[in-house]
């Protein structure tokens, strides 16, 4: 059961062997044991995760992450409602990209990665453009690293009675919030993210109400979060089609664990940890982050690439998957980088075992 190396990638992410084990028996996907006992617990649990307001509701939906950001978007808006995208990063502009293929009217503030959300300019969007009825904004932006500002992003959207859907992808389970108390609509993550998981699914937790209103807008037979909800909420979490039943078994479990471990405060903690020792690691190895600290994640670092032609990031990643460790390219347009996530079963031992491999490896210096 052990793993031939520790992914530092931000999902799929190294995951315990208790919930790889959960996925060693086989499920019936209308019995009770899998419907009732698994799948509505999960929806329960979600929900509690995410707020200690009671009216909100989950739903899952098979696929990798992009999937439930899809069904979000192709679901939640009319052919009258128009989108505002925050672009300061890969996901950002994924969730435009979704808005064009589905040919829902969108409009993008786009931003350098680097940059910090300008929330002035977005509220003066908000103030010059009437017909704006949605926002939409990643919270941990994986391209970098980088927190985008989600309380002040919702207050100003709420200010302006605009629907706010947010890709929690990378943080939902990692960083403690409560969707309720920042009036959230549409909060999406999936599986293999900070829940511990493996890949084959994502979840949205929304306002029972904004679910509602998603009824008949749906662009996709496959991708209509309101006809999934219904299903799943009507049938006792009954999906409508085969749904992904190993990997939601060793999500349950990895629920469990996150219970054990003490909630997302606890988790929050630790990779918190992991990520400081990291930073504090490679920077007395000579490396400098993309981003200041102010901005950072406890999620996923940004390294720059040494600035020696000797250095090639497929020489480096092979030395250390070597070693036991596999990092992750670099995403961003401008700037020559490599990343390093410490989400997943990773403990800050692991990470000064890692810069060990890395002081090691570091064939550009010899
Ligand atoms: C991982 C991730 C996604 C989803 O990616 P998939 O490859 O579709 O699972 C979306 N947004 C963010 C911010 C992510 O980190």
């Amino acid at each position: 059961m052990k793993n031939d190396y520790l992914l530092l990638t931000p999902g799929p992410l190294s995951t315990s062997p208790t919930v790889r084990q959960a996925m060693l028996n086989d499920w019936c996907t209308w019995d009770d044991q899998y419907n009732k006992e698994i799948v509505d617990v999960i929806r329960h649990k979600l929900v509690n995760l995410a707020t200690q307001h009671d009216n909100y509701t989950c739903v899952l939906m098979q696929g990798s992450g992009t999937a439930s950001v899809e069904a979000t978007i192709g679901s939640a808006l009319s052919d009258q409602d128009k989108l505002l995208v925050i672009d300061n990063g890969a996901y950002g502009a994924r969730m435009a990209e979704i808005a064009q293929y589905l040919k829902i009217s969108c409009t993008t503030m786009q931003q350098k990665e680097t940059e910090e959300v300008d929330l002035q300019k977005f509220e003066d969007l908000l103030a010059s453009d009437k017909s704006i009825t949605h926002v939409a904004m990643v919270h941990c932006e994986t391209t970098t690293g980088m927190l985008n500002p989600l309380e002040k992003f919702c207050k100003i959207a709420k200010a302006y009675n605009k629907v706010v859907i947010v890709d929690a992808m990378s943080s939902f389970g990692g960083i403690e919030m409560d969707i309720g108390e920042l009036d959230i609509d549409f909060m999406i993550s999936s599986a293999n993210k900070c829940i511990q998981g493996v890949p084959g699914f994502g979840f949205v937790i929304a306002k029972e109400s904004a679910m509602q209103q998603c009824q008949g807008q749906a662009r996709s037979l496959s991708l209509d979060l309101y006809a999934q909800w219904l299903c799943m909420q009507e049938n006792n979490g009954k999906w409508r089609f085969t749904s992904p039943t190993h990997t939601v078994r060793a999500f349950y479990q990895a629920l469990q664990e996150l219970e054990e471990e003490g909630g997302i405060d606890q988790r929050q903690h630790r990779y918190k940890s992991n990520q400081l020792t990291l930073v504090k690691g490679m920077r007395e190895l000579g490396f400098k982050t993309l981003l200041p600290d102010s901005q950072h994640s406890p999620i996923i670092t940004s390294f720059y690439s040494p600035d020696t032609a000797d250095y090639q990031f497929k020489r480096f990643y092979d030395q250390l998957k070597e070693a036991g460790f596999v990092i992750y390219p670099g995403k961003v347009s401008d700037a020559d980088c490599f990343r390093i996530g410490n989400i997943g079963e990773v403990y800050p031992n692991d990470i000064n075992r890692l810069i060990t491999a890395i002081k090691s490896v570091m064939y550009w210096k010899k």
